[in-house]
């Protein structure tokens, strides 16, 4: 039987196939397109995500495809300096596309052992106490012990199981594409400068070899947006913010995208689970969808595969939803605030004039910055230590980098002591004994993604808190 199926082959579901694997986990990712779409969406990964591919040992693969950016204008586009010493290893922006992302964790994925079956749309499911079956378009049946929906924002898992998707509806739309132009890029550039001194939402932006980017606002909101724009409809809605369409011809691809917020109730019912855009959408203001994607199925992929494995301690499971669920929510409320503050009313023009003086304040923007980048997120795993429940950023060992040691997805005791063990739990945590100067506590206790569970210097103590997250010891 296969133990896990991932409904959708986008960031998050091959995300979570590569974690899955990591513990061995016989996993099938179901994805209905038969090729990789070429429509670009994201256009890069914060802080938090980059940590994570460091974790892995992908940022090799990722880092001379990319670009690195100053994080300035994060949030709601206010530039401010990046603030000094921020926590964290890779303070920037990485800009990268989309597609590439998706075709390197989708690689990675599969030479971990992950099967990925294109032209696969998942159209029915039922679970019972042993598992879940699933139907694809094509009639076939197929049966696994978990199903994780990952298939986006119209997610077809999420509807089946009846799981309500509150927020507000889209109130408005852009068209975005990529096109060629005719107007010279110097005309393009200062026409667009202008442009955008009122209409924030505007933007026509070279992106190589003769291509531009360009978003703008529709005139409407479309009832079927899956249905893509014509080219006629982007150049009649670039002319009517730029006085002119820039000769717009010879469109790549186009796209529209909505205001749409939402918040799934719930991310687990039985067996099946939900992950990315599937549970959350927003705005893309400050770019975290894919992010917010990309790190649920880091704190999803160890925890399945721990059930899958049959150590799961109780709740185990369920606290992926406590964990993940206010972080979502978190980040509509931030994409709300920003879509505000790009509003050209006078209310929202004075907030953002006041919004931009606090950002004066270099806490304010630090804190910010930890919000839109995830590196600021601390899972509430009670009173104690500032670290606990935080990620700990990558550190210098002695031996080398703390993430250098986390390629594999187990846990990962940092004992600068030397006298403490984990011996019952040595199959699923290991035991490092070194020291750093960056760490200020005398061991730590790290889950496979990095969140402190445990600091302190007490065997007892420690022995108490490793039930928690790894299941009972064995002799
Ligand atoms: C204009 C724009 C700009 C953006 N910019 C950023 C940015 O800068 N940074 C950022 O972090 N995010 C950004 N985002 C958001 C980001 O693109 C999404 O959050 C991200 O793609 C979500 O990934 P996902 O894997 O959860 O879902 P998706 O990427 O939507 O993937 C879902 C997959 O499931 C498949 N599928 C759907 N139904 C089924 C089914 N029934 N059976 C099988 N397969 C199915 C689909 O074909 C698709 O491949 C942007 C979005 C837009 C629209």
């Amino acid at each position: 039987m296969i133990d896990v199926i991932v409904a959708g082959g986008g960031p998050t579901g091959v995300m979570l196939a590569g974690e899955l694997r990591l513990h061995g986990v016989r996993v099938v990712v179901l994805e209905k397109d038969a090729e990789p779409t070429k429509i670009e969406r994201s256009l890069g990964l914060h802080a938090r995500s980059v940590e994570v591919m460091d974790q892995r040992g992908l940022l090799e693969r990722f880092h001379p495809l990319g670009q690195q950016y100053p994080l300035r204008g994060v949030f709601a586009g206010i530039i401010k300096p990046s603030p000094d010493r921020l926590d964290t290893a890779h303070p920037y922006l990485f800009g990268i596309p989309q597609t590439t992302t998706d075709r390197l964790l989708t690689e990675h994925a599969v030479e971990a052992g992950a099967e990925i079956r294109r032209g696969c749309e998942l159209v029915g499911l039922s679970q019972d106490a042993d598992g879940v079956t699933v139907e694809l378009a094509d009639g076939t049946r197929l049966r696994s012990r978990y199903l994780v929906g990952c298939d986006g924002g119209r997610s077809t898992v999420r509807r089946l199981l009846g799981v309500g998707f509150p927020g507000e509806p889209a109130s408005k739309e852009w068209l975005l594409g990529e096109v060629e132009l005719t107007a010279s890029p110097e005309t393009v550039a200062a026409v667009v400068a202008e442009a955008r001194e009122t209409h924030k939402g505007f933007g026509v932006g070279p992106i190589g070899d003769g291509v531009y980017r360009a978003v703008a606002p529709a005139a409407g909101v479309a009832e079927d947006r899956t249905v893509p724009p014509t080219l006629d409809e982007l150049k009649h809605q670039i002319r009517e913010v730029a006085g002119t369409d820039f000769g717009v011809h010879s469109a790549r691809w186009l796209s529209r995208f909505g205001d749409a917020t939402r918040l799934a109730e719930r991310y687990r019912v039985g067996r099946v689970l939900l992950a990315g855009d599937a549970a959350h959408i927003h705005p893309p203001m400050g770019g975290q969808g894919l992010n917010l994607g990309i790190q649920d199925a880091f704190n999803l992929g160890w925890k399945l595969a721990a059930e899958v494995d049959g150590w799961a301690p109780e709740g185990l499971l369920d606290s992926y939803q406590t964990e993940r669920h206010p972080v979502a929510a978190d980040v509509l409320d931030n994409t709300r605030a920003q879509v505000e503050l790009t509003s050209l009313e006078p209310g929202p023009q004075a907030a953002r004039r006041l919004m931009s003086e606090l950002m004066d304040f270099e806490e304010v923007t630090r804190y910010l910055i930890g919000k839109i980048t995830a590196i600021g997120i601390r899972y509430d795993f009670g009173e104690g230590h500032e670290l606990l429940g935080r990620r700990l950023r990558d550190i210098g060992l002695k031996r080398g980098r703390l993430y250098e040691l986390m390629h594999g997805g187990r846990g990962l005791l940092l004992d600068q002591t030397g006298r403490l063990s984990v011996a019952g739990w040595a199959d699923r945590v290991d035991h490092v004994v070194d020291v750093s100067e960056e760490l200020d506590a005398p061991a730590a206790l790290l889950r496979p993604d990095g969140h402190v569970a445990w600091v302190g210097e007490d065997q007892q103590d420690l022995v108490g808190q490793l039930p928690t997250w790894f299941g009972a010891p064995v002799s």
